[in-house]
Formats: C-alpha cells, sequence, structure tokens
C-alpha cells in the first residue's frame, strides 16, 4: 500500500471491471508514479485480484483515503483514443452499465491475461510481418448501375463534407448493396481512413472477407491490412488483429457486432450490413446494439455510416419516413434476375386427412420434383433444428420434457439424443416410455432433421443436404457443405435460417417455407417484423442468376394465406409491410413511437423473483414513465432458474434514460436485501420481449 502523500505520485483514474455488487459503477482513483496518459493500459489491484484497467479521462478528486498503486503499465502500447472513451462512456451510460466492465466486455480476451511484457513481444512480432511476393493485379470493378452510382456518390460526398445523416441504403435482394460497400470503402481508403464494415453472422464474414480482399489486394497489400473481428477467432488470432486495428495498421476491419467496439484512429466509414438483423444486439451481459452504437460513433467521428438492408428495422424505416437518415434506394436486382414468384399455398386447400400432419404436401413435392428434373436446386427452410420438437407416449401421454426447464427435449435421431435447446441437458432416447413402458413412444412434429429424411425418402435418388448448428459443429464443415452447394453438388438444400441469409447462391432457383405460420401469432411484437425479414430474405435466396430459363419461385406453406404480412411478401412489398406495422406500433404506443426498457429477475423460485420486482416498481415515480406488471418470460424456467421480467415504457427516450440513471443504483441497494435473486439486469432497448 501507499499512501499518497506530495511526493513524486499522481493520482489516475481507472476503470475496472468491479463486481457489480460492489457498488464500484465508476472508475475508481489509484496512485501512480508518473503521470499517464488517458486511455492507457493498466493492471490494477482490487481486493485481492489484479485487473486489466484503462486510466480514464476526467480529473479526480484530491485522495481522502490511501490509495493502491496502479500494478503495471503497458507501456508499449499506445493509448486508447478520446473517441474510444467517449464511445465507451456513451455506451456505459446509455446501456446502464460500468465503464470497467464494458470495457472488460469488449476488449480481447487475451488482454486481460499478458504481462505488459508479453504484450510488448507480440507487438513485435506484428512489425515483422511484412508483405512478400509479387504486387496484386489492379482488381476488375464492375461497371456501376446508375442507382448503385448514384448512392456511392452520396456517400463519397458525406466522406469529403465530413458526414450528416446515417445513410439507409435500401437495396432488394440481389440489387448489388456489396458493391456499394466496396465502392464506398475504396474512396474511404484511398484518403487515408480506415473502414468498419459489421455483418450479422460469423458465417458470413469469411465470404465477405474474401470478396474484399480481392478487391483490395492491390490497394493494401500488407498483411494485416484486412481484418476480421469476432468471437470464433482463436484469443491469439483476436488480439492480433484488435492490434493491428488500433496501430493504424489494419485499414478495413470486418466483424460481427463486438467489433463496432474496435479502436480505430483513423476510422473514416462505417457499413452496417443487413442492419436489421436482430444479432446486432447482444443479448446477455452488456446489452448493447452494435448497430445503433455504429450510429452513434459515425455521428460523434462526423463520418458516414451507411445502414443497408432489403427489410430494414422498423426504427431505421421511420428514421427515414421522418427525414433523420437519408435513404438511398437500389431498387432493382443487377443483371436483370427477377425476384422470384411468390406462391402462397394455401393448407386449407388440402383434402382433410385425418391425423396426418405433413410439411411436404403433395403440390410441394410435385414442385420440387419439377425443378430436379430439370437439374434446379432447391432449398427448403424450416426454423427448427433436429428432428421433432418433442417425443410422446400415446399410452400415457407423457411428453419429453425437460427437468430443468419448461421446455420440451428435442430428438435428435441421429445421435439418439434427447436435448434440451436451452440448458444442454441430453440424454438417450429411451427404448420405452419411462413413465409408463410402452414401447410405442413416438416424435411430433418436424425438424430438419426429419424433413432431411423425408424428402430424401419421397424423392429417391435426390441429393439432399442439410445445413443447420447441428451439420456444422465441426469446424470447415460449414465451408465444405456451402461449397457443395455452390458446386451444384446438391439438389436440395435443408436448412434453419442460418442458410437463408446472405449467402450469393447462383443454382437456386425455388425455395420452400414449409411451416412459417408460427410466428404470425406470437407475444412478441416483434415477431411479425422478424418473420417478414426472413422470408424475403429467404426468397432473395432464389433466381439471383437470371440466366437459366423459367421463373424462380418462392413457395409458402400456410393456414393464413390472406394475412397481411404474406400479402405484402406475395408482392415483395417491404414499404407497404412497413407501412402497415408502423400503424399499428403507432396506435399501440410501441417502438419506434415510445422507448423500452425490461428489468429481469432471476431466482430460484418465481415468487422471489416477483417480489423482487414488485419492490423494484416501487422503488421510483415518474408520471411519464410507465412501469408494468411483472409477468415470467416466454421460457419461464431454465436450468432450475425462474425468469420473471417488468417492462418500462416512456414516450421520450431521454425521459426513459432520466428515470434509468436514478433506478439502476436503486436496483443495486435493493438487490443487496434480497438474497434470494440470483440475478437481475436492466436490457435498454430490448429486442425479444
Ligand atoms: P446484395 O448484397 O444487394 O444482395 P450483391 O452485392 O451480392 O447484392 O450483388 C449481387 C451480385 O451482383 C453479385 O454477384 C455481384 O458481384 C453482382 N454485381 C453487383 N454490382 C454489379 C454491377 N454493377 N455489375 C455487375 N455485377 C454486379
Ligand atoms: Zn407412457
Ligand atoms: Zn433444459
Amino acid at each position: 500500500r501507499l499512501v499518497v502523500d506530495p511526493g513524486p505520485g499522481v493520482v489516475v483514474r481507472v476503470a475496472v471491471d468491479a463486481p457489480q455488487h460492489s457498488g464500484l459503477t465508476g472508475p475508481l482513483d489509484y496512485a501512480s508514479e508518473q503521470v499517464l496518459a488517458p486511455g492507457s493500459l493498466v493492471r490494477a489491484p482490487l481486493g485481492k485480484r489484479e485487473l486489466l484497467g484503462i486510466v480514464w479521462p476526467g480529473e479526480s478528486a484530491p485522495p481522502e483515503v490511501e490509495l493502491r498503486a496502479v500494478a503495471a503499465v503497458f507501456d508499449a502500447l499506445p493509448p486508447l483514443g478520446a473517441a474510444w472513451c467517449r464511445m465507451l462512456d456513451f455506451a456505459a451510460g446509455y446501456y446502464q452499465r460500468s465503464v470497467g466492465e464494458l470495457a472488460s466486455a469488449v476488449l480481447p480476451p487475451q488482454l486481460r491475461e499478458l504481462s505488459p511484457e508479453q504484450l510488448a513481444a507480440r507487438l513485435r512480432k506484428l512489425e515483422r510481418k511484412v508483405a512478400k511476393g509479387p504486387a496484386a493485379a489492379e482488381p476488375v470493378r464492375p461497371e456501376l448501375a446508375p442507382e448503385q452510382a448514384g448512392a456511392v456518390a452520396r456517400i463519397t460526398a458525406q466522406l469529403e463534407a465530413g458526414a450528416a445523416k446515417p445513410l439507409l441504403l435500401f437495396g432488394v435482394t440481389g440489387s448489388g448493396k456489396t458493391e456499394v460497400y466496396l465502392r464506398a470503402a475504396e474512396a474511404a481508403l484511398a484518403a487515408g481512413r480506415q473502414v468498419l464494415v459489421l455483418v450479422p453472422e460469423i458465417n458470413l464474414t469469411p465470404q465477405l472477407e474474401a470478396r474484399f480482399t480481392e478487391r483490395f489486394a492491390a490497394l493494401l497489400p500488407e498483411p494485416l491490412a484486412i481484418v476480421s473481428l469476432h468471437s470464433a477467432l482463436t484469443p491469439a488470432q483476436r488480439l492480433q488483429n484488435w492490434l493491428a486495428a488500433h496501430l493504424g495498421r489494419a485499414r478495413l476491419v470486418l466483424g460481427t457486432r463486438l467489433a463496432v467496439f474496435a479502436s480505430l484512429p483513423d476510422l473514416g466509414l462505417i457499413v452496417v450490413d443487413e442492419e436489421h438483423d436482430p444479432s446486432y444486439k447482444q443479448q446477455d451481459g452488456a446489452r448493447y446494439s452494435a448497430r445503433d452504437l455504429a450510429v452513434w460513433r459515425a455521428h460523434d467521428l462526423k463520418v458516414p455510416v451507411v445502414l443497408g438492408s432489403a427489410t430494414p428495422s422498423l426504427e431505421s424505416w421511420q428514421h427515414a419516413e421522418s427525414g433523420r437518415y437519408e435513404r438511398l434506394t437500389l431498387a432493382t436486382r443487377i443483371g436483370g434476375g427477377a425476384l422470384p414468384r411468390v406462391r402462397l399455398f394455401d393448407m386449407k386447400s388440402l383434402p382433410p386427412s385425418p391425423g396426418v400432419t405433413t410439411a411436404l404436401t403433395a403440390p410441394l413435392l410435385a414442385a420440387l420434383k419439377e425443378r430436379l428434373d430439370r437439374g434446379e436446386q432447391s432449398l427448403v427452410f424450416l426454423n427448427r433444428r433436429g428432428y421433432a420438437p418433442v417425443l410422446h407416449c400415446g399410452e400415457c401421454q407423457w411428453k419429453s420434457d425437460c427437468p430443468h426447464c419448461s421446455a420440451w427435449r428435442v430428438f435428435h435421431k441421429r445421435d439418439r439424443t434427447l436435448r434440451c435447446h436451452h440448458c444442454g441437458f441430453t440424454e438417450r432416447v429411451p427404448r420405452a416410455c419411462p413413465n409408463c413402458g410402452n414401447h410405442d413412444i413416438a416424435p411430433i412434429g418436424r425438424g430438419t432433421e426429419r424433413l432431411e429424411e423425408q424428402l430424401a425418402e419421397a424423392l429417391p435418388g435426390a441429393r439432399v443436404l442439410r445445413i443447420d448448428a447441428d451439420s456444422t459443429r465441426r469446424k470447415g464443415e460449414l465451408e465444405a457443405q456451402l461449397q457443395a452447394v455452390h458446386d451444384g453438388e446438391v439438389d436440395i438444400l435443408v436448412g434453419t435460417q442460418m442458410v437463408t441469409k446472405g449467402h450469393d447462391f447462383r443454382r437456386i432457383r425455388f425455395v420452400a417455407a414449409v411451416n412459417p405460420d408460427g410466428a404470425l401469432f406470437s407475444s412478441d411484437f416483434r415477431a411479425p417484423e422478424r418473420l417478414f425479414a426472413l422470408l424475403m430474405q429467404a426468397a432473395g435466396r432464389a433466381g439471383r442468376d437470371a440466366s437459366g430459363d423459367g421463373v424462380s419461385e418462392m413457395w409458402v406453406q400456410t393456414w393464413h394465406r390472406d394475412h397481411a404480412l404474406y400479402q405484402a411478401l406475395a408482392r415483395h412489398d417491404y414499404e407497404r409491410f412497413a407501412r402497415d406495422q408502423l400503424a399499428e406500433r403507432r396506435s399501440a404506443s410501441l417502438p419506434p413511437f415510445s422507448h423500452l426498457a425490461l428489468l429481469r429477475a432471476e431466482a430460484r423460485t418465481a415468487e422471489a423473483a416477483k417480489a423482487f420486482l414488485d419492490e423494484a416498481a416501487g422503488l421510483l415515480q415518474d408520471e411519464q414513465v410507465f412501469v408494468y406488471p411483472p409477468v415470467p418470460h416466454a421460457v419461464a424456467r431454465v436450468a432450475d432458474v425462474e425468469r420473471m421480467q417488468m417492462l418500462v415504457e416512456a414516450g421520450q427516450r431521454s425521459r426513459l434514460q432520466a428515470f434509468l440513471r436514478e433506478w439502476v443504483p436503486a436496483l443495486l441497494a435493493l438487490k443487496r436485501q434480497h438474497k434470494a435473486v440470483l440475478r437481475w439486469a436492466v436490457d435498454v432497448d430490448p429486442l425479444a420481449i
């Protein structure tokens, strides 16, 4: 311990990841022998541990107690920039986390483990990576279509002017949005700026990285000039790529949501591809929206941000309607490929067959057979993996429930297991009903595994391939499977939403959604928006290559073909869908016409969680903020923990923020009295309700 007196020491503020229950939410004061620049990385003691810390901008008060000393300084590393610290300050305040917690969640995990000496060695290692081999040839760029050229011109105008409004690039699937990103990136790179491109799925990064690398091989020949940042990298790769960005060596960073926090000292352009995608919202820990932070960051730096989508989030669409965002529209597909014809197949038109429910209706099989005979590829989409969602005993009505969750365990036939998709609890499939001993237990419903099996049976000779989270567990499997599709080695692709996103399949001409109705009647007000985006995106996988003959088609099997959502889908009419939805949202005062936060509480009993929420509701009154009664989570129990939640709503974002600033510290104090509550968290702008 070191007593600070007027001697050579100084006081520095350091953001460290103090545990929530300690109540230490702001940066803490430490003693240091030398003056440390804001943004410097240090190691600092806290309790018995030593943590990674960041010297935080701002004044600290003269110490009243003896301060502990900073343990070590990462002096080989340039400090994080003022803009980076501003972003962290904003995000921590907005999402109600401490700066230290957020920083430790978004910095590469290895930074927490390495000593300053080890880190310095890594850097040095980075410097030794230099370009070898012949210079790459100048890239071949397609001539831009007029709409593309218009969009690129608006982005480059903003680059030169120091930005203005966020740009919503509204382009149908296959309209060449990626080419617009490439040209905009090229302009920013040529101006000596760094570019950040965000994508929703890790699976899409290799494909996009290849496209950017190919295009910029001549412009950016140095190793590590183009890097990716996502959670599937090894810790060493992630640190290396992060450092490359921080040191300004990486000029183009491609990544998933966590990349929005990359340190980019020369950042000049941000692209958010598929901006509507729910994956941009972090769903645990520090629950931030990378899309929203990208908009904030671009505004703060006065650089352009491009939000691209064929089905923008209703928040972004409303901003474009009200003029807060500038809309750039790409209405036509490149190469004249038509969007697929959408056929809404009415399940009610089938002759009734009691006791039989089949996703593979005779007309669908006939349509698939026709494509097969023509040598065309088809995609059958079902957003449910496994063989069947539940096993059932016809004698005693036993069902394969999970003993730890309020959910069924899914039957996976390939490895004969019952698996809970919520807590992971897995067992061998019982030979007989565990309740009554009956041997005749049967699967109900279907997942992709069963669909694959039924397709192979119904269409002998067809090469059927399934792609979902189960088929792609091992490294390299997804790449190999996608390649097989691209190479035409697959006739029918069966998959979950994993295959509907982003992939530039050239051979697919028929897409079927066999059972999409479920989301129409969900209690989550965003479910229709998600379903519409998913189906539009699935449709977008068909007919991307106009050279074949005949029309491409999207086949939707539904019991509700007159539903407004399907009617808009049939016309590829996102704008009409958005207008209907926004009118509904407005009359129900739902986002984007109101602002929400969710307080979640988890405990061993529902009563304990509810008691906490009830008291939380009474902590603070505000006439303009409405607190709803607590309700159970849609899956109330997971891994033997009961989950309750309570919605907080305000007409004004600033009003909600002011409320949370007072409420959250009071919740911290309240939790100390409620020892039975295991966890609580505030989710600002929650996506799933
Ligand atoms: P989106 O991202 O809007 O779905 P892509 O950017 O993937 O569309 O473009 C669809 C296809 O059209 C890609 O194969 C792309 O290489 C091609 N493409 C894009 N712009 C042009 C252009 N101006 N001329 C020729 N081909 C283009
Ligand atoms: Zn039974
Ligand atoms: Zn479970």
